[in-house]
């Protein structure tokens, strides 16, 4: 097949030539790449960047700071501490029937790799999972989302000062642009987005055989039982709800709650919104924009759904359709077959639930697919070890959210209609890497004393080594 038809095309050969230049690298070359990034994210390109998410959907420049720049650079600190050791030969054992072998393991690069990013988090998902790939020694095409085309330019730029194309680009536009680059037999295609457009992706990685890590998003549930410290969960929740407003994968996205609990919720979460973002959230400057017209109109569709379909806005509600502003809004008694219920919000609305008892509440978990995210705040060692025990989730934080992105000694992604594969620390890094086999023969091994022609002697010696080794 000829893939030299289209720039893509092009530049993926060049970079498929280039593969084993970037492959064969230090573990000090590499960290001097990422270290440039680094500098580049906290440094020379740190203002341009928060203006840049401020013009795409008026992110606070506090949250850029953290959500979107931190963690990248906390990415690099990790893995600058910890590379040397992963490219290392992993010696393993030599099992007896093998003697006079010795075997290890290489963390090879995959070869030349696409990441597909959304966006949500347009920095922070985009050069998180290059970190990884730089550290695996691996060429690089970056395709960021076209909803954030201001993040996108100050990107391309940064990439285009620090490496050659034919290393790492990073390639603008819409989604046929995505469409192009899938049609190209990628060694490793890294994708952060909605389950929908995820199958899109690994059907058509399957074409190559091309592996996937696919980091998808879905309903992240929150339970609150009755043993909980009510007020910091509310505060938690808030803070990890209203955060990008809403329009984050591991936000929840709705609530289950004792009964017993609802009015106290209702009051508390009313008094923490007026704390984070005054009597107008509309005029704080702690709080963003929904990113476009279309999602915007999404949302506002789910509350007007609320309004004529029985369930009842009981704090917030208010739009302003002039830069997409929509209020933190808590919704009681959502019908089950309303969109909110039904469909990943990704916005600025949380619906809470009742139930009675948890075995109730962990079953309407799991009449749903498996969340990236389940959270559950509560005080009991028993109803913890219940939830973790009765449900499936990519990750949980137990009476706190969002936090487990932040720790890279853990595996960060979804099961299933979540996500296939893990990123950050060394899980992103072996997303990026294959683990190579090698067994070196030094002696005479057992299995050269077995070749055929066949005889007793040898159908003996074949008998001694299924009984004793
Ligand atoms: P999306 O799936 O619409 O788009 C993601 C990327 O895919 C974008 O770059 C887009 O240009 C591209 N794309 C869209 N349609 C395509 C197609 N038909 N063919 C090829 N490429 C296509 O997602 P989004 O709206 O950008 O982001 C929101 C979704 O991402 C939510 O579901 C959220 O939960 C999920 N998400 C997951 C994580 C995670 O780490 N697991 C992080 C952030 C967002």
């Amino acid at each position: 097949m000829n893939y030299s038809d289209n720039k893509y095309a092009t530049l993926f050969n060049k970079q498929k030539t280039n593969q084993f230049l970037v492959g064969n690298t230090s573990y000090k070359e590499r960290i001097g790449k990422l270290k440039r990034l680094k500098h580049a994210l906290e440094v020379s390109y740190k203002q341009e960047l928060r203006e840049a998410l401020y013009k795409d959907f008026k992110k606070p420049h506090l949250e850029t700071d953290l959500t979107e720049i931190y963690p990248v650079i906390d990415e690099i600190k990790f893995v600058t501490k910890n590379l040397k050791s992963w490219l290392e030969r992993q010696k393993v054992e030599t099992p007896l029937a093998l003697l006079g072998s010795s075997s290890f393991i290489i963390n090879e690069p995959k070869g030349v790799c696409l990441i597909i990013s959304p966006w949500n988090y347009p920095i922070n998902l985009t050069f998180g999972p290059l970190v990884s790939a730089i550290a695996g020694g691996n060429t690089v095409i970056l395709k960021p989302s076209e909803m954030t085309p201001n993040t996108s330019k100050v990107m391309a730029k940064i990439v285009a000062e620090l490496f050659e194309e034919n290393e790492i680009a990073l390639v603008e536009g819409e989604v046929e642009v995505s469409q192009e680059l899938l049609k190209l037999p990628f060694n490793h295609i890294f994708f952060t987005g909605s389950p929908a457009v995820g199958k899109i992706v690994m059907k058509a990685a399957s074409e190559h055989l091309t592996s996937v890590t696919l980091e998808l998003g879905g309903k992240s549930p929150t339970i609150i039982d009755d043993g909980s410290h009510l007020e910091k969960a509310v505060k938690r929740i808030i803070y990890g709800k209203f955060t990008n407003a809403g329009q984050t994968c591991i936000a929840p996205d709705y609530v289950l709650l004792k009964s017993s609990l609802k009015s106290e919720f209702i009051e508390l979460f009313k008094t923490k919104v007026l704390e984070f973002y005054s009597e107008n959230p509309e005029t704080s400057d702690s709080y963003c924009r929904i990113v476009n017209r279309k999602h915007f109109d999404r949302l506002v569709s789910h509350l007007e759904e609320t309004k004529t379909n029985k369930g009842s806005i009981v704090s917030g509600g208010n739009y302003n359709a002039t830069d997409n502003f929509i209020e933190p809004t808590l919704v009681l008694d959502s019908p089950e077959d309303s969109k909110l219920m039904q469909e990943e919000i990704f916005g600025p609305i949380l619906p809470i639930k009742t139930y009675e008892t948890i075995e109730e509440a962990v079953s309407y978990v799991n009449s749903k697919e498996k969340p990236l995210a389940l959270y559950i705040f509560s005080k009991s060692k028993k109803t913890i070890n219940y939830v973790l025990q009765n449900t499936r989730a990519g990750g949980t934080c137990i009476n706190h959210n969002l936090l487990q992105f932040l720790n890279h000694n853990l595996p960060f992604g979804g099961s299933n209609n979540s996500g296939i594969g893990k990123s950050h620390g060394i899980f992103g890094f072996q997303e990026f890497t294959n683990q190579r086999s090698v067994l070196k023969q030094h002696t005479l091994g057992a299995v050269d004393l077995l070749t055929p022609p066949y005889n007793n002697w040898k159908q003996k010696l074949v008998d001694l080594t299924l009984k004793w080794f």
